[in-house]
């Protein structure tokens, strides 16, 4: 999809016509121009020409149950990023039912995890992406392309459903490139597009100080997540190589400064890695670091992609408890989609 010639496009025609693309393409999904029946037929024809609006991408399903989807997009220079659908299923039991009623949309939840660079500069020990590299920053628009793609799965499915949740925590390190991930978080935002509230999108950031403080700067109040994964700078740099520049000290000081000014919760991922980082030891610590208002910290089960190992279900308890009676909200992660490869990177690795 290349919708950058669109302004040129409509050049000549009146002003509504936005509107009328903004609801085709971000509203009612159409993948192709001729469903724009909005639009006169020469204008159609115009976009056809020079707005393609194909996404070229593969699907991977998972066949456990768990409704991960993750697709390997193919941008127009060839190179390819990662983006994954995880659908959610409530099996609630309604007022006045006495049994649970299976798959009930109304309780369905589908979120988008988007990737924001090809490849990663950050080199974590444990990330399939940094282990591949950096390539380029992702545009606005390609980042937006990775949430009309799984819209417009869903519209095929026909079923009345929609993208609820989108996370900025796939490949690449958002606030390394801030400029275009701001814009695609507003894009997706904005009532005149994707509608899609502020509270439902999410950040999730190795640490980068400067785009923790000019996000506190936005009117968007969006989600703020750290990826911690360590209670202590020299663990933690062993496992993320930037840290060299960002210590703990000085990121806790952003997050402060942003709590204050926005009042909102911040998540502290931390990735449970088998013999590493998952002793009661640094439970204990990591508790001394979290006591404060609005900190709350989840733990991920970790994907195994290189040398490391995912901590055992009963240690990812043990600790989660240590954390709770120490007065430290935690909570696990459900792990989604193990099977296709749904760590970070690990896809594209494997295409390659
Ligand atoms: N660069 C950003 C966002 C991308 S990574 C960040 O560091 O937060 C999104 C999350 O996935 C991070 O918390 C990252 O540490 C985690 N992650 C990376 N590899 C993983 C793996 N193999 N298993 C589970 N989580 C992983």
């Amino acid at each position: 999809m290349n919708i950058s010639k669109l302004t040129a496009v409509l050049e000549n025609e009146p002003k509504f016509r936005y509107a009328q693309i903004n609801k085709a393409l971000f509203q009612d999904y159409i993948s192709s121009w001729d469903k724009a029946s909005s639009l006169p037929k020469v204008l159609r024809e115009r976009l056809i020409e020079e707005c393609p609006l194909e996404i070229k991408a593969e699907v991977f399903k998972t066949d456990s149950g768990h409704r991960s989807e993750k697709a390997l997009i193919t941008l127009e220079d060839g190179e390819m990023i990662e983006t994954v659908l995880i659908r959610q299923r409530g099996k609630k039991v309604e007022p006045g039912l006495k049994k649970a009623t299976g798959e009930n949309v109304a309780s369905a939840r589908n979120t988008v995890c988007v990737s924001s660079q090809v490849g990663c500069p950050l080199n974590c020990a444990f990330c399939a992406t940094g282990a591949a590299g950096f390539k380029r920053n992702l545009s606005a628009e390609e980042i937006v392309e990775q949430v009309v793609f799984w819209a417009r799965r869903l519209k095929e499915e026909g079923k009345d459903e929609k993208i609820d949740n989108v996370v900025f925590m796939g490949m690449g390190e958002p606030f390394l490139n801030y400029k275009e991930f701001i814009k695609a978080a507003k894009f997706l935002n904005n009532p005149e597009t994707l509608n899609i509230g502020a509270r439902r999108l999410s950040v999730s950031t190795a640490g980068i100080t400067e785009g923790i403080k000019r996000l506190a700067g936005e009117s968007l109040q969006m989600n703020l997540a750290i990826s911690l994964h360590a209670p202590n700078d020299n663990l933690r740099y062993e496992l993320m190589p930037i840290v060299k520049k960002y210590l703990l000290k000085d990121i806790f000081r952003a997050v402060d400064d942003y709590i204050r000014k926005t009042g909102r919760r911040v998540m502290f991922e931390y990735l449970m890695i088998k013999g590493i980082n998952d002793g009661d030891r640094e439970a204990l610590e990591l508790t001394g670091l979290m006591k404060k208002p609005l900190y709350m910290v989840n733990l991920i089960p970790y994907n195994a992609t290189g040398k490391f190992r995912p901590s055992d279900r009963e240690r990812i308890e043990s600790f989660r408890e240590i954390l709770e009676e120490n007065g430290v909200p935690a909570t696990v992660r459900l792990s989604f989609g193990a099977e296709i490869g749904a760590a970070c990177g690990q896809l594209r690795g494997k295409k390659k």
